[in-house]
């Protein structure tokens, strides 16, 4: 009988590959680093999921162990399917962990880096060695399909910590008891018939940064250290995490392994807990949808940047030579593409995949819209270019605001509207795969682009 009811569901494989570059090679994410890293604590992967529905819609999710993958490298992954299988850009979706203790992914943060040329072909091969494999993952996870099930639930866990202390004189970075968090542990498993736990998709909005920039060796941190947890007590499946709006949100207590892994312990537990416990079924139906919107830089003049070469700290320096070049070559340095994804999970559970480092407001705030809807709002996803700051944070300043623009060699810092423009997106997108949100508060049309 089983197998009748499984004829009409969903068809789902996983696969999962090693991305842990030889050592030495250059960590990312703390611009202090002066050293490379000098071992493995454990390895980053790259796993895929892919989901088709019976009518022939498809979806499939891509997470990494790294601190983010640049445009660069998830639209040549995009495009190579597309040639060779012909996955629609919308049928597509990647996530980073943001892990500070994985490889530089050229040109992401490339600031922060003044390479010698060995150093920068090794870089440079890593991130060709790495689009190969996030191509491969994928290729595998599909001919791994077969009927399986899934569900969802939803968990806790306490230890992220909104990091923007507001003081007299500016924003600090610390731990804001206060300030605005989101604990929701979001939790897919997949299940094949005979009841294995083939897969487990888990989400949660926190940086991870529990291991700081004097560790050299290379690690997913306390996310790494959930999935290894997770793939331990469900040995059939593969764990995947997905980072959430984690940009002003950072683990407490942190600054050692065992730190990490303890959030990690305490991460796979909470997941673990909905697991074994009861989840909701999701209908057989999968669909997607994916839109940009153009974000706007504030204005700043040549001559600002020609002063920065001259007075500016080593970083600032950068910046603005790569923004003049931009300039000189008449490139857009005006405005940035924004990518905007989201995922229908049989009409009872929805993603949204939000690029950059978005700030945690845009998580509370879309599920404040859609009251009632069962969802999550995924971050550092398709690409991480810079922060993604809500109005608030604009207006308030700091480094999610500002100083960051400089790490990623990016314009900015963006103009008052950015979140208008980010929430009017999310809903066009979640409309075209067919959920409204509860209240329109947002005035439509003219803004959305
Ligand atoms: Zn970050």
């Amino acid at each position: 009988m089983q197998s009748i009811l499984y004829a009409a569901g969903f068809k789902i494989g996983l696969a999962k590959t090693n991305i842990t570059p030889d050592v030495p090679v250059w960590m990312t994410g703390f611009a202090a680093r002066t050293t490379p890293a000098t071992g493995i604590l454990h390895p980053l992967w790259a796993k895929a999921m892919v989901i088709e529905d019976a009518s022939g819609h498809r979806m499939i999710i891509v997470s990494t162990d790294l601190l983010g993958l640049p445009h660069q490298v998830s639209e040549k992954v995009a495009n190579t399917l597309y040639e060779k299988i012909g996955i629609q850009r919308k049928e597509i979706m990647f996530n980073s962990s943001h892990t500070h203790s994985g490889p530089m992914v050229w040109p992401g943060l490339s600031m922060i880096a003044d390479y010698s040329v060995e150093d920068q072909r090794k870089v440079s091969l890593y991130q060709r060695t790495l689009t190969d494999k996030l191509v491969e993952v994928v290729l595998e996870a599909i001919k791994n399909v077969g009927p399986m099930q899934l569900s969802v639930g939803h968990g806790q866990a306490n230890f992220a910590f909104n990091r923007r202390v507001i003081t007299k004189t500016g924003v600090a970075s610390g731990v804001n008891k206060e300030g605005v968090t989101d604990h929701d542990v979001p939790v897919i498993k997949v299940t094949a018939p005979d009841g294995t736990v083939k897969g487990i998709l888990f989400g949660y909005a926190c940086h991870n940064t529990t291991i700081q920039g004097d560790n050299t060796l290379l690690n997913g941190d306390y996310a790494g250290f959930a999935q290894i947890n997770l793939e331990k007590r469900y040995p059939d499946a593969i764990a995947m995490f997905i980072l959430g709006c984690a940009g002003d949100q950072n683990p407490a207590p942190r600054g050692t392994i065992a730190l990490a892994q303890q959030h990690g312990d305490s991460l796979a537990k909470a997941v673990a807990t909905v697991v074994n416990g009861k989840m909701r079924p999701i209908a057989p139906y999968i669909q997607s949808s994916w839109l940009t919107t153009q974000l706007e830089f504030q204005p700043r003049s040549v001559d600002d940047y020609e002063k920065d070469i001259e007075t500016g700290s080593v970083y600032v320096q950068r910046r603005a030579k790569l923004v003049l070049e931009a300039y000189n070559r008449g490139w857009d340095t005006k405005h940035y593409t924004y990518p905007i994804q989201a995922i229908n999970f049989g009409n009872s559970f929805y993603m949204i995949a939000l690029a950059g480092e978005t700030v945690v407001d845009y998580s509370l705030k879309i599920k404040e819209q859609f009251k009632g809807k069962d969802l999550f709002v995924a971050g550092y996803s398709n690409e991480v270019m810079c922060y993604i700051p809500s109005e608030r944070i604009l207006k308030e300043g700091g480094y999610e605001a500002n100083d960051n623009l400089i790490y990623y060699g990016m314009m900015g810092p963006f103009k008052t509207g950015i979140e208008r423009k980010i929430m009017n997106g999310t809903i066009q997108a979640l409309k075209a795969v067919g959920v409204s949100p509860a209240a329109y508060k947002i005035k439509q049309s003219n803004n959305f682009r």
